[in-house]
């Protein structure tokens, strides 16, 4: 990689500007939605192992057009105002584009979560909610974090105890903050939520032919060849979701300490557990192991998965890059100048703001059964149909109030009233919404020859809908 001239955020702003340039956006609003509302700086001091050591976080509000504003918490070294800045963006588009009703926020804590054992970490998190709460940026109405890099549901579960600790009389407080573990008031599949998205978009996007010739792709995923970046949780499920049920041939993992390689395709669950074990990817007997890096990008293969940082591919190596197709799991995985290289081989990507969104998607689930409080398992159903209805009904009654289509999937909705059980729901919800805003973005993309990629069709439809609240909130 070279030294990037243009940050993430530049990156993410420049791509929005080219978007809303194709649009006729009333003046001054094209800058109110791009720009980011505030961003909270905090340090705070925690006494571990006999000295006082001090963390730095973030939270940054990009926009409140829809409140409670969502987003992930990342805990990384890597973590800075940019950074942050740039993926609560990212979650504004993405929300707005698979129409869930938040506005988008994100935030960090820079911190290397290996650096510290578990009841450190524990007195950290609970610190920083501590922050966090003081300033209404964890808030069942106003805030609502998730798991991101470096975070899962340990991390949630300790937020949303120490949020209702702060605040005993919320009787909405379990929905202050989504990733928990089930017994916490979680949701079936959120954990595998954001790969399972992927799967999703991947067979969309093989259902349709055009779009499929503008990749140089044809057949079904059966046999593709697939490079995965990170096998985190998103790499992960998404590499084992592709392999197992759809029979992709995962050729190519880059992990941290180095790449594994097979041909043959390489057993996920085997190399995750190898993974465990040893704390990198050396030594896997299922293939060939160098430690080339971010060089392996490069290689040959059908659909290439970037599923870990941002800025991996970029205008020094973006030229060098062999696949068909791009789904970037990762948020910003590629920058604004190597999106302009690929898009001139004719590289065809399918973005982040969509590709990863299945996460924020079953989050959105996760809210509203806690904020509803009610179970969605079959057993309770039968007692629960009157306020499944009334639940529904509800939020039709806002979406027709709004003018918005801001309401439960049709999927969602169908199986939540047949009383499918929770997790059956939670796919069904996930494959609409992914199904939808492909139909959505590729309807914008192939209609308009000035929409240049599916990229800059996800901004437009995803400004549009930002744009309707700000003209209906009569700013
Ligand atoms: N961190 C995830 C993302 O980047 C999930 C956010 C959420 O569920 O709120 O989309």
């Amino acid at each position: 990689m070279s030294v990037n001239t243009t940050s993430f955020r530049d990156s993410v702003d420049r791509m929005f500007t080219h978007a809303a340039g194709l649009m006729s956006l009333a003046p001054g609003l094209e800058e109110k939605i791009r720009v980011c509302n505030s961003t909270y700086t905090v340090r705070f001091g925690v006494r571990l192992r006999g000295s006082i050591h001090t963390f730095t976080g973030y939270r940054s509000v990009h926009s409140e057009h829809m409140e409670p504003v969502k987003g992930g918490i990342r805990y990384s070294l890597d973590v800075n105002q940019d950074e942050v800045e740039a993926l609560a963006a990212l979650m504004t588009y993405k929300c707005a584009l698979v129409e869930v009703p938040f506005g988008g926020s994100k935030g960090g804590l820079c911190i290397d979560p290996r650096a510290w054992n578990e009841d450190e970490l524990e007195r950290i998190t609970r610190r920083f909610t501590y922050e966090l709460s003081r300033r209404n940026l964890i808030s069942p109405s106003q805030n609502v974090p998730a798991p991101d890099m470096g975070t899962g549901e340990r991390e949630m579960a300790w937020m949303a105890d120490a949020y209702k600790r702060l605040h005993p009389d919320d009787i909405n407080a379990k929905a202050c903050v989504t990733g928990k573990p089930r017994t916490a008031g979680g949701i079936d599949g959120r954990v595998e939520a954001t790969g399972r998205g992927v799967q999703y978009a991947l067979r969309e996007f093989f259902r349709h032919d055009d779009v499929m010739t503008k990749a140089g792709l044809t057949g079904t995923l059966a046999g593709k060849r697939v490079v995965v970046q990170g096998l985190g949780n998103v790499g992960y499920h998404a590499a084992q979701f592709l392999s197992a049920e759809d029979q992709c041939l995962v050729t190519c993992v880059i992990e941290r300490d180095g790449v594994i390689r097979n041909p043959q395709g390489i057993n996920i669950d085997a190399l995750r557990g190898h993974i465990r074990a040893t704390g990198g990817v050396k030594g896997f007997i299922g293939g060939d192991f160098t430690e080339d890096g971010l060089r392996a990008l490069e290689d040959e293969c059908d659909i290439l998965i970037p599923a870990a940082v941002e800025s991996v591919i970029d205008a020094e190596n973006a030229g060098r890059i062999r696949c068909k197709l791009i789904i970037e799991a990762a948020n910003g995985p590629v920058t604004a100048d190597g999106d302009e290289i690929l898009r001139e081989k004719g590289i065809v990507v399918i973005p982040d703001m969509y590709a990863n969104a299945g996460g924020v998607t079953v989050s959105y689930f996760e809210w509203v059964k806690n904020l509803s409080q009610i179970s969605l398992g079959r057993l309770e159903r039968r007692h629960e149909e009157a306020r499944a209805r009334m639940i529904v009904e509800e939020l039709e009654r806002l979406s027709a109030d709004t003018g918005l289509n801001w309401t439960l999937s049709k999927g969602f909705k169908e199986s939540f009233l047949t009383g499918a059980d929770e997790l059956e729901l939670v796919r069904s919800g996930l494959d609409d919404t992914m199904r939808t805003s492909f139909q959505k973005m590729k309807e914008v993309w192939t209609a308009n020859p000035k929409v240049r990629d599916m990229r800059t069709a996800a901004y437009v439809v995803a400004i549009r809908r930002i744009s309707n609240v700000y003209n209906s909130l009569g700013l």
